[in-house]
């Protein structure tokens, strides 16, 4: 089988949740040119609308909720903010393993003049979760964007903080399916359990699948709170509403890096292993792991994630685009941030051996190039080869 991409952007039509029309276009860029029609001062004074709603409110210590990373986003979103005259109280739930310079970037965020908030959630259950959801559904940060969805919905009820200002709508960016056009609305209400076990992104690993296959070995409910949506009983008469700020503000993730390192924002030194920009995913030590099975899965990754995104704003050929996508995308990760993979596998207790059979077992045999006996060819760099960059 060929693979199809978009004939605008280098979007592979196996990337989850993306479509290419009949002209030939990606969902992410039929939405990016579509952005040319929106009335942006009126969307900026939909925003005020909602967000004056809780600075009229009495009682409320904070105006909204700001989850933040201490990445490039959360940092623009920070002072975005604050620029707009709201008082946030910035939630931090850490990363599966928190490198240094991301813990730089989120006391550097501290020093905005903020009320912040870290949430831990239990690090030994949490490497053991790392570990399962590697081996059950081909995704180590499986527990990233459960905690931060879960968590940040939990603590929006116990704070008593009913806004939570997301950042962009990643389907929105890069295409996503009409059943989250709720999303595409620009406001989340109130969603519960069922619905998050639907659209939340579980990967079809849901919290009671964990607990099925750990209740014996040391893992039970009360360690799975965090990776947990809040039930209808949970909420209670509290109402939770989400907006995405990148709804309301136009959304440029390489406008937003420059402006979160004007304001102390720290980089890499070099590109980031597996990327071709040093801002972008500096705070988990697993996360290069994570972005690999995307490749090994859809055959895309954040080179084929960012060229499209510069492409769409006239910043890359996308020639060039598949070039550095061929030299630089879906390597083997040998290493990241300075960290080298068997150091890595060892903090979730697990060997190469079985890394890299985890590895074969989720990959999509149909888009690389294999020999004769269904095996997989590798280049002498021992990396996959995709069977096509291409249309042609
Ligand atoms: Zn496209």
């Amino acid at each position: 089988m060929k693979i199809k991409y978009c004939k605008n952007c280098i979007i592979p039509e196996t990337r989850p949740n993306t479509e290419i029309d009949t002209n030939g276009l990606c969902s992410g860029c039929t939405y990016y040119f579509n952005r040319d029609q929106i009335d942006w001062k009126k969307r900026e004074e939909e925003f005020f609308k909602i967000v004056n709603k809780y600075k009229k409110k009495e009682n409320l210590n904070h105006h909204c909720i700001i989850p933040a990373s201490g990445g490039k986003d959360s940092t623009y979103q920070v002072i975005k903010v604050l620029e707009l005259g709201l008082k946030p109280l910035v939630i931090t739930i850490s990363t599966d393993w928190l490198t240094d310079i991301g813990r730089q970037n989120i006391e550097n965020i501290k020093s905005f003049g903020v009320d912040c908030l870290e949430f831990t959630p239990n690090k030994e259950v949490r490497k053991k979760l790392n570990k399962f959801a590697l081996q059950t559904v081909g995704d180590i940060t499986w527990t990233e964007e459960m905690a931060i969805s879960c968590s940040i919905t939990r603590l929006a009820i116990k704070t008593d903080v009913p806004l939570v200002i997301w950042g962009e709508n990643s389907e929105n960016e890069n295409g996503g399916p009409e059943k989250n056009s709720d999303y595409i609305e620009g406001v989340v209400q109130n969603h519960n359990q069922e619905w998050f076990e639907e659209f939340g992104g579980t990967n079809g690993l849901r919290s009671s699948d964990i607990l099925y296959a750990w209740k014996d070995k040391g893992i039970d409910e009360l360690d799975l709170i965090p990776y947990k949506f809040p039930t209808a009983d949970e909420f209670g008469k509290k109402k939770v509403e989400g907006i995405f700020l990148g709804y309301f503000f136009p959304w440029d993730g390489k406008n937003n890096a420059e402006i979160a390192i004007k304001n102390g924002f720290k980089t890499y030194d070099n590109w980031v292993e597996g990327n071709i920009v040093n801002y972008e995913n500096l705070d988990n030590y697993l996360m290069r792991i994570h972005d690999y099975f995307k490749f090994l899965k859809y055959g895309y990754d954040r080179v084929s994630d960012w060229g499209s995104l510069q492409i769409r704003r006239g910043r890359l050929k996308r020639e060039d685009a598949i070039i550095l996508s061929k030299e630089h995308g879906g390597k083997y990760p040998k290493n990241y941030l300075g960290k080298d993979l068997n150091e890595i596998l060892k903090f979730i207790d697990m060997s190469k051996n079985e890394f890299d059979e985890i590895c074969f077992k989720f990959t999509n045999k149909k888009i690389f190039r294999t020999n004769s006996d269904g095996s997989l060819q590798y280049d002498n760099s021992g990396n996959l080869i995709k069977l096509n960059y291409d249309n042609e």
